[in-house]
């Protein structure tokens, strides 16, 4: 049997390379696999939890997927949807919120974190994790790779899943979080003890997919550092350095000791010009495919594939739930 995996980015700003080597390179990978069956989605109902400008969120939607081709993901292989292409999710979604309980909700970390300080926020910041383990259980998902800050989530969607199982007999498979390797969290250029967001309101120490390669190379070249002028990994004392010796070594597949035994002693500024090399040109290629694609006239061709290949698993899922707990 093979093993589905489930993944989706929220369009709330333009794809980052900490998207990109944290989640989207992830998936490239595990669809390389052929005992993978791989979706990956633009999680755009999870975006609305907080206001979008309506033209700027529609656009990013189309962007996203073009760009999830761009970095490698092969509809051929993989069913690139649009969450809310999918009408049957928040049908599951809400039969799910039935049955989960308040206080679970209330409790995730996310939750309290987004809605601490704040006297107006959305009820769909309290049910978001609800959506998403609509999103993870529809489809019966194996794996949902994930950074750090949604393993809670995907503990909660397993919860949920046991007890609709428990009253309503066997539903849902349980998901297993697949948490991406812990060197791989890409943090802020400018300010190295917070991680890399897209929804990040300060651009120069975030490198958008979007970026121009000049752009890139002067990020990399501005990041901040500490003033030590030796290159090794010292995540605690040089967090600016070891973030960019994990950039490097992701895009050059070098390991970490290779690059800094290289440039150990030759100075701040011949490493950064190595990284920021490295870093534009891939961004470059990424950039001319992403060209390529949004030019082809073949992104509704596949948005409609994806989009068939999900709502067919989901109206399947929906009626088995709809006759367990009584409804139709
Ligand atoms: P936002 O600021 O809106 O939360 P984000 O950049 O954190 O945006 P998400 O849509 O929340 O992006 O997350 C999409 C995926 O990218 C998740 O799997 C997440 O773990 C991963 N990810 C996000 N930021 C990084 C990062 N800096 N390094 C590695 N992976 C990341
Ligand atoms: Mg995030």
């Amino acid at each position: 049997m093979k093993k589905r995996i489930l993944t989706g980015l929220k369009p709330t700003g333009e794809l980052t390379l900490g998207n990109y080597i944290g989640a989207i390179s992830q998936m490239v990978e595990l669809s390389n696999d052929e005992n993978n069956e791989v979706y990956l989605f633009v999680a755009d109902l999870h975006a609305l939890t907080e206001y979008q400008d309506p033209s700027t969120l529609r656009e990013r939607i189309k962007k996203f997927i073009a760009m999830y081709i761009a970095c490698g993901m092969d509809p051929e292989k993989v069913s690139i949807y649009i969450q809310s292409d999918n009408e049957y999710i928040p049908m599951i979604s809400w039969i799910l919120e039935c049955n989960t309980y308040y206080g679970e909700a209330s409790r995730m970390i996310q939750f309290k974190e987004k809605s601490k300080g704040k006297e107006n926020f959305t009820v769909g910041l309290l049910t978001y994790p609800i959506l998403m383990a609509a999103d993870i259980l529809y489809c019966d998902a194996d794996l949902v790779p994930v950074g750090i800050d949604q393993k809670q989530h995907v503990e909660l969607a397993r919860d949920i899943a046991e007890r609709f199982n428990n009253k309503y007999g066997k539903t849902f498979k349980l998901p297993e979080p697949l948490i991406s390797k812990e060197g791989i969290k890409i943090k802020d250029l400018k300010d190295p003890s917070k991680k890399m967001s897209k929804s990040e309101v300060n651009p120069n120490g975030v490198i958008s997919l979007f970026d121009s390669p000049e752009i890139v190379s002067k990020k990399i070249m501005g990041a901040t550092t500490d003033s030590e002028n030796l290159v090794y990994y010292d995540e605690e004392n040089k967090p600016g350095i070891s973030n960019l010796l994990n950039i490097a070594s992701v895009i050059s597949k070098r390991s970490i000791d290779d690059i800094a035994n290289e440039y150990k002693a030759s100075g701040y500024g011949n490493f950064k010009k190595y990284v920021a090399s490295l870093t534009s040109n891939m961004i470059n290629d990424i950039q001319g495919k992403y060209n390529y694609i949004i030019n082809s006239g073949k992104l509704e061709e596949i948005l409609n594939k994806g989009k068939e290949n999900s709502r067919k698993l989901a109206y399947e899922k929906m009626i088995e739930m709809k006759k367990k707990v009584g409804l139709n």
